[in-house]
């Protein structure tokens, strides 16, 4: 898993560390440009808002000396005091100036005003180097004008301002300085001399200038340093020349900063959008790898899966198939046989019925852990279903797989302890031997004759184990046959119901027991003590049972008189749904329950557990009777009488063969006689064949009897033949 990881968050992250670089990198550029743009704007502005300043002072001066009175106050004679109301004072009052000098056609100072105190032509001749440039430029133009000689005949201007300025360093300072042509404005009064007075303003751009255009243009941190500082090209600032382009002066300011501010702001968005996009990034890998990890950790759970059972977590059928063919072709290679164990519990479906499926998967479980235990590595056991198991053994020989069968079947016999109680199951195993030169025999031939085994160590008695033998197939095949006959007997009426009376003292009828027959075609009559327990182990019991209550309780309707016993065999009373199934099978029938006995055996009561005690429960509650069948043969049959609600017990046929010559056989009829008495239970005595026995039970007190001394079991029809309305038998009419 760590793989996968890394290999979806390596890339991951350098994507990640890249997309951060590449947007940090792109807010700078932006940043800067956004900056550098700013500054240029701004230095554009302030340019503009020297050159404006210029303008205004000209602009401030030009009506005072484009005008026909300064012409005749300045050129066409020079009042001195006229020029200090209209140009000095005027000027300084509108403009601020601090230098105001008019010079003569001759460029020579004719008035000089300073602020504060009068200029004198000294300051002029010390500035004149600063002056002359502009002058003359005023001078150019001047001289290329048409001299104006009086007014327009329309009365309109007869001339345009004419002014030059520049910036240029004064003691120290810098100043605006703009030379003004006096010049007529109407031409009431024209120019007498050569050329027309000069006036030049000079104003020193102070901190109060500053102090304005900072205001004005909202500029932060100005300062104006003399000569050319530029300490940095990226820098605020503007420089200002002089008339002959010399940069005399900078202006500089806190440069401004919209696109770092703006980067100041969005940096802390951007690092969390950036954060938040990582995490959804993260949370993404995670998921893909946690989908990732999981395919791979399902893949490996679906193969496995595939492969095992999912109760006991055993190689399932799959699983040993493989291996059996694996052992089946690497025989060639080995010097040791194949063994195939076939392992089948023998009374899994009783636990299984009577405590539930919880109990029968524990059960399954614990005995499939018991056998893992025993086996090798070398071994495979595998849970084939339901209480199957199985094992391949590689490298064994006869002597090795006999000693495993025995553990596994010993292990099988011991008692087992489950969350509902102590069970005892048992099992039986089958073994099948390839020997190296018999690998022919193949996989499947070598897993159908360890099942082949296995039936016979059942039909043994169970609790064993049983190699397989060639034989072993005809029996099996003719008990396969036999099954499959009985199904069809039952379909077409091979199997039928047959009847046998019990009398009492007096030898009247009392009641018939129902016994299944099978007349097979070819074999003739097979005993129910042969097909009953067919029936239950290829899963037709419940069928035939019904076949056989159906007809019984039937045929129960002809005997008003009759009781009618039905044998219920301790498989069919373990069912969980029995009682419910006999009410179904009244109901159809139309049968009265208490003209019906049910014959059932200790061994139907051996569970003594709650289900048990339930079924006879109900049973009863519905109405019938319960006689308890070959009654003796069992282990603690007073404890059952005690336990559960027996109306009657049969004494089996064993005890009363002996009768009529052996003391001893008398004895143990006469104990159970009075057993049942003192129970107050009714008592029959079966398999009474001679008059002897009869005789003899009279005098024990057994009064109640059945057996081939009264009647065979005969048909229904010849039940109405021999038995008459008052249950008196008519002998005569038995064939
Ligand atoms: P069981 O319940 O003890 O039935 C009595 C058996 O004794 C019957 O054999 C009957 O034919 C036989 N018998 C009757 N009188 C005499 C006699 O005087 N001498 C001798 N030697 N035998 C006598 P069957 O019919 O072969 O039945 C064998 C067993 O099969 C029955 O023993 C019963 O356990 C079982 N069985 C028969 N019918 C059914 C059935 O419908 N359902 C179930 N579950 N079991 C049945
Ligand atoms: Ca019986
Ligand atoms: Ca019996």
């Amino acid at each position: 898993m760590k793989g996968v990881e890394a290999r979806l968050s390596a890339p991951l992250a350098a994507m990640a560390l890249l997309t951060v670089g590449v947007l940090v990198a792109v807010l700078f550029m932006i940043a800067e440009r956004v900056d550098r743009d700013a500054l240029r704007h701004e230095q554009q502005l302030v340019q503009r808002g020297v050159d404006a300043k210029v303008a205004d002072l000209q602009r401030i001066v030009a009506p005072q000396v484009f005008w026909d009175e300064a012409v005749k106050n300045l050129d066409n004679r020079f009042d001195p005091a006229w020029a200090a109301d209209n140009i000095s004072a005027y000027l300084i009052g509108q403009g601020g100036f601090d230098m105001i000098f008019v010079v003569n056609h001759e460029d020579r100072p004719v008035f000089n005003a300073r602020v504060g105190k009068s200029a004198t032509a000294a300051d002029y001749e010390r500035h004149v180097t600063n002056f002359k440039p502009l002058i003359a430029k005023v001078r150019a133009g001047e001289a290329r004008r048409p001299r104006v000689t009086g007014p327009r005949a329309d009365g309109g201007m007869v001339s345009s301002p004419l002014q030059a300025s520049a910036i240029e360093a004064i003691d120290g300072e810098v100043y605006v300085v703009t030379a003004s042509l006096v010049q007529p404005d109407f031409g009431t009064a024209v120019i007498r001399q050569a050329r027309a007075p000069v006036v030049v303003t000079a104003l020193k751009l102070d901190a109060v200038f500053l102090e304005v255009f900072a205001s004005r243009f909202l500029l932060a941190g100005i300062h104006l340093h003399r000569g050319d500082m530029r300490p940095d090209a990226d820098d605020a600032h503007v420089p200002l020349r002089d008339h002959a382009g010399k940069v005399v002066a900078t202006l500089d300011w806190t440069p401004p900063h919209p696109g770092q501010r703006l980067l100041r702001k969005a940096v802390v968005p951007i690092l969390l959008a950036v954060g938040g996009l990582a995490a959804v990034a993260l949370i993404f890998a995670r998921r893909s790898r946690r989908i990732a990890e999981g395919l791979v950790a399902s893949e490996a759970r679906a193969k496995h899966m595939a492969m095992h059972d999912a109760l006991t977590g055993l190689p399932n059928r799959v699983l040993f198939e493989e291996r059996l063919r694996q052992g089946v072709d690497g025989l060639s290679r080995r010097r040791g046989a194949l063994a195939v164990l076939a392992i089948d519990l023998d009374r899994f479906k009783a636990v299984n019925d009577t405590h539930g499926h919880a109990a029968g998967d524990e059960l399954i479980q614990v005995i499939g852990a018991r056998l893992a235990g025993l086996c090798r590595a070398s071994e495979t056991l595998a849970r084939l279903g339901g209480d199957e198991f199985g094992v391949v053994a590689v490298d064994i020989d006869p002597n090795g797989a006999a000693a495993l069968a025995e553990r596994l079947v010993a292990a099988m016999g011991a008692p087992v302890d489950l969350s509902c109680g102590t069970v005892f199951v048992g099992g039986s195993v089958g073994v099948a031997i390839i020997t190296p030169d018999e690998a022919y025999v193949g996989a499947v031939e070598a897993a159908r004759r360890a099942d082949v085994a296995m039936y016979r160590a059942k039909d043994e008695g169970r609790g064993r184990y049983c190699f397989f033998e060639a034989e072993m197939d005809a029996a099996l095949k003719a008990r396969r046959g036999l099954e499959a006959d009985l199904r069809k007997a039952m379909k077409d009426g091979g199997v039928w119901v047959a009847y046998q009376p019990q009398v009492d003292a007096a030898g009247k009828v009392l009641g018939v027991e129902a016994l299944a027959r099978w007349t097979h075609p070819e074999k003739g009559a097979i005993s129910p003590a042969a097909f009953v327990p067919l029936a239950e182990d290829c899963g037709l019991i419940d069928d035939l049972g019904r076949l056989i209550m159906r007809r019984a309780f039937t045929d129960s309707l002809r005997w008003k008189h009759l009781k009618v016993a039905v044998n219920v065999s301790a498989l069919q009373m373990r069912q969980v749904g029995f009682p419910d199934l006999v009410g179904e099978i009244l109901a159809e029938t139309g049968a009265r329950a208490d003209k019906i006995e049910l014959e059932i055996t200790e061994g139907a009561l051996l569970g003594d557990d709650e289900v048990t005690h339930q079924a006879i429960g109900r049973l009863r509650a519905m109405g019938f009777s319960l006689a308890l069948d070959d009654f003796g043969t069992g282990y603690s049959s007073l404890s059952y009488l005690r336990r559960y609600p027996i109306d009657k017990i049969k004494i089996d046929r064993s005890f009363i063969t002996p009768l009529g010559g052996d003391k001893e056989a008398g004895a143990v009829v006469a104990a159970i006689v009075r057993l049942a008495k003192a129970l107050h239970l009714s008592v029959i005595a079966e398999g009474v064949e001679t008059n002897q026995q009869r005789e003899q039970l009279q005098e024990i007190g057994c009064v109640q009897a059945q057996g081939f001394l009264f009647s065979a079991p005969v048909t229904a029809d010849a039940i109405d033949a021999i038995v008459d309305e008052g249950g008196r038998m008519h002998l005569a009419a038995v064939a």
